[in-house]
């Protein structure tokens, strides 16, 4: 359903009534990723919900509704200089299949660009939301020091739909940086571990620290081999020549280095070429497994040379540890079993994070995601704000579903 603004209370207070199940969506082009939903359950588009509510350059802050599609806040942004700091998800970047900034933050998931401006919800300054009942509420404020009340920014952050509809949300804008290069290396797991390390650890700030493994180099048009990407900012040339040198002087691998539209075309072709994003981000084209990868960022060099990810493109970010996985889209059946990606899961457990499945083959039957330590807390918070269990019945993040229902 795609109810109107002034329709939505009265919807949901109706879906309320009669014990239904429903899932908020923002523009419904990855709602089928993760844990299929239990039984019959009402899509609420958030599509009606569209616009810029507010934008205040001088604060750096912009309020929009829900439904808006992320490119084009970035565009009413982008006439001021201005800019939301996190990657556009995979998919179409020019139309609705980029998605909503409801469903990006309700996903929490981040790209490259949180190595130097953090995560979807470090931008996230104020929300408001429909509970399941369909009493409205709203959290934090409209300016970018904010103290009162909880936090639910960071609550409804990757919450995928389970606690509440998100209508409206006040995010924090940063100058578009004047000046960006880009530094590859191509080389083995170690030489690229050595750097990476130094990297972190060194006074330079690069925009991201990409790490592709050999099949994702490939599918970019590039020789087969491991690499890292490092993108640079700066307003000022020298500096950003500066560190351009710092990093071709550090290592013993050729260095090359990229003006921001050849990035731009690399990233691209990496994720429109066989990626995810090679035909529709959902149906029958897309790939069979997608999975998201997560582990503490100094043991990333073991991840990325374990045998488990034969067969997968990887894409991670070296200083989070966090990124994508897929196999070849155009493979509807790929040779990758249910077995080997839970082998790849106690591998990320065992090096200090978790495997989140995004999609997997129809018969493959693994859960989306293992019980998190913190599960009953989870829990509890759930049955406050859905006591009735209404929302997104058997998705609820850090709670494995029983199998029963994959
Ligand atoms: C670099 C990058 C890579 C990404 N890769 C992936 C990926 O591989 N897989 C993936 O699933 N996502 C990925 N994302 C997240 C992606 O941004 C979102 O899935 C997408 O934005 C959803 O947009 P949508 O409007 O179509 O949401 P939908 O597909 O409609 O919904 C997505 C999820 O959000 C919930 N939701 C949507 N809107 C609301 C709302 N207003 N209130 C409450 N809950 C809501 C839905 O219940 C559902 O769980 C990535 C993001 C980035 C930045």
């Amino acid at each position: 359903m795609r109810p109107e603004p002034s329709e939505l209370q009265e919807l949901v207070r109706d879906l309320h009534r009669q014990g239904s199940a429903w899932l908020p969506a923002g523009l419904g082009t990855r709602l089928d990723w993760g844990p299929p939903v239990a039984g019959p359950c009402t899509v609420v588009s958030c599509a009606g919900l569209r616009g810029v509510r507010e934008f205040n350059p001088g604060d750096f802050t912009i309020t929009v509704a829900a439904g808006t599609p992320l490119v084009e806040v970035q565009e009413v942004l982008g006439h001021q200089g201005q800019w939301l700091s996190v990657d556009a998800p995979w998919g179409d970047r020019q139309g609705a299949a980029a998605g909503s900034i409801g469903g990006l933050v309700a996903r929490g998931l981040a790209g490259g660009y949180r190595q130097r401006y953090l995560g979807v919800r470090d931008q996230l300054i104020g929300l408001a939301l429909m509970r399941a009942d369909g009493v409205t509420a709203r959290a934090g404020g409209k300016v970018v020091k904010n103290v009162a009340g909880y936090d639910l920014m960071r609550l409804f952050t990757g919450s995928w739909g389970s606690l509440g509809l998100i209508t409206e949300l006040t995010l924090r804008t940063l100058p578009q940086p004047p000046l960006r290069r880009s530094v590859c290396f191509q080389g083995g797991a170690e030489d690229l571990a050595g750097l990476s390390r130094w990297l972190l650890g060194s006074s330079l700030s690069p925009e991201r620290i990409d790490w592709w493994n050999g099949s994702l180099a490939a599918a970019a048009g590039l020789d087969p081999e491991p690499l890292l990407l490092i993108g640079l900012a700066s307003v000022d040339a020298a500096t950003l020549q500066e560190q351009v040198r710092c990093l071709q002087e550090r290592s013993t691998l050729p260095a090359r280095v990229l003006d921001a539209a050849t990035t731009g075309t690399w990233l691209a072709r990496a994720r429109g070429g066989t990626g995810p994003a090679a035909a529709a981000p959902t149906g029958a084209t897309a790939p069979a497994w997608l999975l998201r990868l997560g582990v503490s960022p100094d043991r990333l060099g073991t991840l990325m040379q374990a045998p488990a990810l034969a067969g997968l493109a990887v894409d991670m970010a070296a200083g989070s540890g966090l990124g994508l996985a897929w196999s070849d889209p155009t493979e509807p059946r790929p040779a990758l079993t249910s077995s080997q990606v839970s082998t790849l899961r106690s591998l990320c457990n065992e090096l200090g994070g978790h495997l989140t499945v995004l999609r997997q083959p129809p018969d493959a039957g693994l859960p989306a995601w293992l019980d998190a330590p913190s599960r009953p807390l989870i829990e509890a918070i759930k049955h406050r704000f859905d006591p009735a269990g209404q929302l997104a019945p058997g998705r609820l993040p850090g709670v494995a579903q029983r199998l029963s229902t994959v």
